[in-house]
């Protein structure tokens, strides 16, 4: 095929230099071109800089250094070749890709950033509950303050509010000395010493299970039985340092720091600590040769560790990424250490209102009188909330209001995923691939008459009178192709008869059109109508020839929602994983036909600039042209008109003449 609309090869607009890069390297290349927005085979040091930043990475990640390191090196208004990009990304050429691609574990970052923005500025407002004040350093601290950290599997970091104050880590530390009790002696050893069951219990309660033990590790009694065997072998400043050392490790090389004013107030005012001991040793329960006054030392010095939110998340996402740090890479604590105690998190994490908290957030977490909750969403995330107001069960009101609403946003609910139906958000899939998927499904299953995929996607959930960028449903597909059984069957499951499309084309419109009497007459007799009999005058061409195949309908489907947006992020990100931006839908639209129908000029300039045929034909000839000019999109109408003579005249194949 010649002339205007000619398919053309996407590296064909670019430098022929540029096109050894397409054999030598095609990975880099793609991510080249997804970066390469004026298809000029040059790349800016910044744009770079800016899809890393808002992929989430800090400019100081330690991982990136190799990259951003020479990314700073270059002169701010330098242009890159491809292969001087290619040679600069290599030392870190996974993490990149995934960050192009959208494949890191929050591809929206940007979005997740400003919901959660959202939903800590409401959460900071509550001002409700009181500062500690049984040990007095802590009832010294000033009330109103709070911050928020997350840090994802990934290494993707988000910080609001007081995120970089250290605060006094109180009863989390329970959660490592739990750890590593566990790394040494295992859980069963461990277990002979402390139980593993909620006790219903206030944390300091003077209370033992039915065999003389704590009740589990996550409570003050259990948390100093733990202690005790936390390196037992060790001089007491090693088995500090030991602490000190993993903590540091779990937040990727920043160590904490040890607040003495507060371990000598919480010694001061140890009373019930101590009897919590006294009590346990009385029953047998240290293991033999526990000396009980260094254990308690051992375990005040342990709570009046300090840590900032930002510290705290990458701890927790060690935890959520099974005992590997994000942010360094190593591998901290065993997968099955990481179980064990988020197990305990989640049943006991909580204090008295850890069944509560089980129930409505369904996440492990460990809470502080300092005012810190760690909480964990496994191979997702980790989060640090701190603000020392505290509820009546000792939680910290603001980070219990912000789980609660981070819980009812997004499915992060233990058992959110079994349920599939979940109208939650789920932020590890971008919104278009959720929407694509939605309607890809059921929309295509219906054009071919498919009528076992229909039902499978209803039992899914997903809605029958679900419609496509252009106001497209299941039954008008169904119509148009004569599934006169799939028709039947959209109609029994709630679908409605006179969805209307972009075009105002009804389902019953469609199968008129297309010469479908039966599926027409099976239209009248459930009510279908049809105000204009072919609102497109041209006739309609065979849908089928350009049907792409099913693995590539939803990525096709994704690129052409993300069009349709305005989204040229998402487009690039597509373009990344390779999906190519000129393929057609079950209509035979594309991406520069809805680009142009919803007016993205900026966005139909880059299409033609990556060298998209700019004429396509959709399935009743009307190319973006026809669109753009229906939809009184002028700017969209110049671009295209600059970009290649239009083989018809404009306007002739729009729905404004409808018969
Ligand atoms: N150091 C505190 C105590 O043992 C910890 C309390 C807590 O944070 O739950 O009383």
């Amino acid at each position: 095929m010649t002339g205007p609309d000619a398919p053309q090869r996407t590296e064909d607009v670019l430098p022929a230099r540029v096109r050894n890069t397409v054999h030598s390297a095609p990975r880099e290349y793609s991510l080249c071109r997804a970066l390469d927005i004026e298809a000029r085979g040059a790349l800016r040091p910044r744009d770079i800089y800016l899809v890393l930043t808002e992929s989430g990475f800090r400019p100081d990640d330690p991982r990136l250094q190799p990259t951003l390191d020479a990314l700073g090196a270059c002169d701010r208004d330098a242009r890159l070749t491809y292969e001087e990009f290619a040679d600069l990304i290599r030392p870190n050429i996974l993490l990149v890709e995934r960050a192009l691609q959208g494949r890191l574990v929050i591809p929206d970052f940007e979005t997740f950033r400003d919901e959660v923005t959202e939903m800590y500025e409401s959460s900071q407002e509550n001002r409700a509950g009181k500062v500690a004040d049984y040990i007095p350093q802590l009832a010294r601290i000033e009330p109103n303050q709070s911050a928020l950290a997350m840090c994802t599997v990934d290494g993707q970091r988000l910080s609001l509010g007081s995120h970089g104050r250290s605060f006094s880590i109180q009863s989390v530390c329970k959660t490592i000395n739990y750890c590593l009790a566990l790394e040494q002696h295992g859980a069963d050893r461990v277990h002979d010493h402390v139980g593993r069951e909620p006790s219903g219990r206030g944390f300091n309660e003077l209370t033992l299970n039915q065999e003389g033990r704590p009740h589990n590790p996550m409570i003050n009694a259990g948390a100093i039985m733990t202690m005790s065997l936390v390196h037992p072998e060790l001089d007491i400043s090693d088995r500090f340092q030991k602490v000190m050392d993993t903590w540091m490790d779990l937040a990727g090389g920043e160590p904490p720091s040890f607040n003495n004013a507060v371990y000598l107030s919480e010694r001061q005012t140890a009373d019930r600590n101590f009897a919590l001991a006294y009590f346990m040793r009385e029953q047998g329960g240290f293991p033999s040769g526990t000396d009980l006054q260094q254990t308690l030392e051992f375990y005040f010095q342990c709570c009046s560790l300090e840590m900032s939110a930002e510290q705290m998340a990458v701890v927790a996402s060690t935890l959520a990424n099974g005992g590997v740090c994000p942010a360094s890479g190593e591998r901290i604590f065993s997968a099955h250490t990481v179980q064990n105690c988020l197990s305990l998190m989640n049943s006991c994490g909580m204090y008295d209102f850890s069944g509560e908290w089980a129930f409505s957030v369904g996440l492990p977490a460990k809470s502080g009188v300092g005012g810190a909750i760690m909480v964990v969403v496994p191979n997702v995330l980790g989060l640090c909330c701190w603000s020392p107001r505290l509820d009546s069960q000792g939680n910290s009101v603001f980070g219990v209001d912000f789980c609660k609403r981070l819980v009812g946003r997004y499915n992060f609910h233990h058992y959110d995923n079994l349920t599939g139906l979940s109208t939650k958000t789920d932020p590890r899939i971008p919104s278009v691939q959720v929407e694509a998927e939605r309607v890809d499904g059921i929309v295509w299953a219906a054009s071919k008459g498919d009528v076992g995929a229909i039902q499978k996607q209803l039992v899914r959930g997903v809605d029958p009178n679900v419609q496509d960028y252009d106001g497209r449903t299941a039954l008008h597909l169904a119509a148009a192709e004569g599934q006169l059984e799939a028709v039947e069957f959209l109609l029994e499951a709630g679908a409605r008869p006179n969805p209307r499309d972009r075009w105002g084309v009804t389902p019953l419109g469609e199968a008129l059109a297309n010469g479908h009497e039966r599926v027409a007459a099976q239209l009248k007799e459930r009510g279908g109508i049809c105000p204009t009999t072919n609102a497109r005058r041209r006739s309609p061409t065979q849908a089928s020839d350009a049907l792409p195949s099913s693995d590539a309908s939803t990525s096709t489907i994704e690129m052409i929602y993300s069009a349709s947006r305005g989204d040229l992020r998402s487009i690039r990100r597509l373009m990344a994983r390779h999906v190519p931006l000129d393929q057609a839908d079950y209509d035979r639209r594309t991406p520069l036909h809805l680009a142009a129908s919803e007016g993205h000029a900026k966005v139909v300039q880059f299409l033609l600039q990556q060298g998209v045929p700019a004429h396509p034909e959709d399935r009743w000839g009307a190319t973006p042209l026809d669109d753009a000019i229906r939809e009184g999109h002028g700017p969209v109408r110049d671009v295209l008109l600059c970009a290649a003579p239009h083989r018809s005249e404009p306007g002739q194949a729009n729905g404004s003449d409808a018969i």
